[in-house]
């Protein structure tokens, strides 16, 4: 019997970044099945709604055939077990992601000992790049171009009234 191996790449997502899309696009041919999985968080505010992240994500990842976009709330490990998932994939940006990254990582062993964290670091011109950065920029009227899929700098030039 051949194993097949599901990782959930979770996140907020607000919205996708090309480092996102970096992740997804490295992982792909690492495991079987990717989930990218927008968490639903009742606390922040995001800047796109859940739908609008989730539409996003499937435009931009569309056309690879074993990635697939999904919502979670509550508690990672059990939607990983649910989907069958054994691998919850995060990304290190900079030394900065780590300890928060570290403390998760052992919390979701400890709670599901079988699921394991994989860590990917992006390519280098990604490695300064976050969604907070790229929205605070939008609102300041500045350019994402090269940051972001092309969809998403429309969006958020709609959605922050800028014209990039
Ligand atoms: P969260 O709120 O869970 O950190 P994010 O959407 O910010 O959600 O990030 C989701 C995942 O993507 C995290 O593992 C994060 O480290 C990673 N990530 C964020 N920005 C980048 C980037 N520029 N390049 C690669 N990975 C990134």
């Amino acid at each position: 019997m051949v194993m097949q191996v599901t990782a959930i790449y979770p996140g907020s997502f607000d919205p996708v970044t090309n480092g996102h899309l970096d992740i997804v696009n490295r992982s792909r041919d690492k495991f079987d099945r990717v989930i990218v999985a927008v968490l639903v968080n009742l606390e922040k505010t995001p800047l796109f709604t859940t739908e609008e992240r989730v539409a996003m994500l499937g435009e931009v990842t569309g056309q690879w055939n074993n990635v697939e976009v999904d919502t979670f709330e509550g508690l990672l490990v059990k939607y990983a077990k649910a989907n069958h998932a054994k691998v919850i994939l995060r990304a290190i940006r900079a030394v900065t992601d780590y300890e928060y990254e570290f403390q998760m990582a052992l919390m979701n062993r400890r709670m599901e000992p079988d699921i394991e964290t994989v860590f990917m670091v992006p390519a280098v011109e990604y490695s300064y790049l976050s969604s907070r950065l790229v929205k605070e920029i939008s609102l300041l009227g500045g350019s994402v171009s090269g940051l972001v899929p092309p969809i998403v700098e429309d969006s958020l030039k709609k959605k922050t009234g800028s014209e990039g």
